[in-house]
């Protein structure tokens, strides 16, 4: 990045076990400068998920009161049960102090934040099939049968949409997507 550039924001979407959570963990590590915001959820945490650091983890009455007081920059329910949200203020942070940032969203999401920041760069991590979709889903054993197919069913939509984004990246190999995700989001 040179010094006149401004960091930008990144919203980064793709369907259910795609491997995003991977990906991004793998890039931040490479390069720890870039500010990852959490989200908040009325979801319950999976094991090993830590509040505060995987999510804010909210009851339905604190996220209420959070969308009252306006404080999330876009919020939607997804997968229809729970609620998720980007909360505004840590991320104005990150961009002031010069930290490039980025959101892990749903579709819902990233249509909100499209409206309200057009400048933000948005990305669609793509599988490179619908079978190993399905197949990585599950391989991670974390939902019910119903609930995977419900999470299925949603990632139809989203894969449908991907034209809405600036860029399409297939998760075919980790390495290789973070590689092409730190290229287009200039940190390489
Ligand atoms: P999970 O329950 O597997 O952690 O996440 C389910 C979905 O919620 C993911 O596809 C993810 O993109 C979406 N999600 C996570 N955080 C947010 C958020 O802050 N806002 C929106 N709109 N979606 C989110």
């Amino acid at each position: 990045m040179t010094e006149t550039q401004k960091p930008r924001l990144t919203v980064i979407a793709g369907p259910t076990a795609v491997g995003k959570g991977t990906v991004v963990r793998a890039l931040l590590e490479k390069y720890p400068h870039v500010y990852l915001s959490v989200s908040a959820t009325t979801r319950s945490p999976r094991e090993g998920e830590v509040n505060g650091v995987h999510y804010h983890f909210l009851t339905h009455e604190e996220f209420d009161a959070a969308i009252e007081r306006n404080e999330f920059l876009e919020w939607a329910t997804v997968h229809k049960v729970n609620k998720y949200g980007t909360l505004k203020a840590p991320i104005e942070v990150a961009l002031a102090e010069g930290k490039p940032a980025i959101l892990e969203i749903d579709l819902a999401g990233v249509r909100q934040v499209k409206e309200h920041m057009p400048d933000a760069r948005f990305v669609f991590i793509a599988p490179p099939s619908w079978d190993e979709l399905v197949n990585r889903l599950r391989g991670r054993g974390t939902e019910s049968e119903e609930e995977m197919a419900r999470r299925l069913q949603t990632a139809r939509t989203e894969l449908d949409a991907q034209a809405e984004f600036d860029h399409v990246v297939i998760n075919d190999e980790v390495d290789r997507t973070v590689s092409e995700l730190a290229e287009l989001l200039e940190l390489a």
